[in-house]
């Protein structure tokens, strides 16, 4: 598949069957809702730059993996041009959107688990990695945006996940079947956890023999059975309803960006930058 345009990324949240709630009530057509668009549009912009030809050098790479081009979001680092070129891409994005465009911590994740799991497998003769990469060229191939859910509420900071009251403190195994693993518990303060296709869970503290059960990564869909995205109050939310929905779009400098910023229809990147 080839990389998607920005209008396809955002057609594709539509298909996802993502429960998110807002303020106390479930929003059904989160995608046009004007608190959480904007966002959306900054995601959006990870999909539109790669399109474009100026930019093919910093956001687009040559997969490790399968040799095919896929969006730098989705690359594993293999050398030190690649991470040059990973902070280029991140001070374009920064100056395209003045905003967060949340792939970063998704694209970290990939990095981390990438050589986690094959440490892993090293010692312990698993066969985590070769997972891991099958679900990497997944995500590659369809050019998908994924979120890394690292942080748990984390409840008593002084006690270890075993030794907490609530034990969904920590997201932890519940049950273990031949096809996967049943898992319970909450991730806080997650990037563009909305926005994404995919999460990829990992633990947030280190963790004794006593923790096994909370010692978990695995990737999940969004819309996955029983997950649920609670998205939260921030200090400038409701600022987006006040004034028509053209205030904490990001900075526009022009009329094709405040079109970019403010309208809920896509307009082609070449205008849009031009
Ligand atoms: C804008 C933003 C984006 C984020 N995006 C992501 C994301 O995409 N994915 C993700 O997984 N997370 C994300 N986070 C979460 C972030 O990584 C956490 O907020 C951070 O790791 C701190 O954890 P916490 O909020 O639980 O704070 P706490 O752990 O409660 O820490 C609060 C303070 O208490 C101190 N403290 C904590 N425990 C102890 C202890 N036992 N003894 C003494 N001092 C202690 C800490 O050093 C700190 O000063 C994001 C956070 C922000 C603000």
């Amino acid at each position: 598949m080839a990389l998607m345009t920005a209008k396809e990324y955002i057609d594709s949240l539509r298909k996802l069957n993502t429960r998110v709630y807002m303020f106390g009530e479930k929003i059904d057509n989160w995608v046009d809702h004007p608190i959480i668009r904007p966002s959306i549009n900054c995601v959006a912009m990870t999909y539109a730059l790669a399109q474009d030809p100026q930019y093919a050098d910093i956001m687009t790479a040559t997969s490790n993996l399968t040799g095919r081009t896929v969006n730098r979001f989705a690359h594993l680092h293999q050398s030190a041009d690649d991470l040059v070129k990973k902070v280029k891409m991140q001070r374009l994005l920064g100056q395209k959107t003045a905003s967060c465009f949340q792939r970063c911590v998704g694209m970290d994740a990939f990095n981390a688990v990438y050589s986690t799991t094959y440490e892993i497998d090293e010692k312990y003769g698993t066969s985590y990695h070769e997972n891991f990469k099958k679900f990497l060229i997944y995500v590659q191939d369809n050019d998908l945006t994924v979120d890394g859910a690292m942080t748990d509420p984390k409840g008593d900071r002084s006690k270890a996940p075993h030794d907490q009251k609530d034990p969904d403190m920590f997201v932890h195994v519940v049950e273990r079947r031949p096809d996967g693993i049943v898992v319970c518990g909450a991730k806080a303060h997650q990037t563009g956890s909305i926005n994404s296709h995919w999460h990829i869970f990992m633990p947030t503290i280190a963790m004794g023999e006593a923790d096994k059960d909370w010692a978990v990564s695995f990737a999940c869909p969004t819309d996955a059975e029983g997950m649920y995205m609670i998205y939260g109050r921030q200090s400038c939310d409701t600022r987006k309803l006040e004034t028509g929905g053209c205030i904490d779009q990001a900075t526009p400098s022009s009329a094709d960006r405040r079109h970019w910023w403010c309208s809920t229809t896509y307009s082609s990147p070449t205008s849009t930058f031009s």
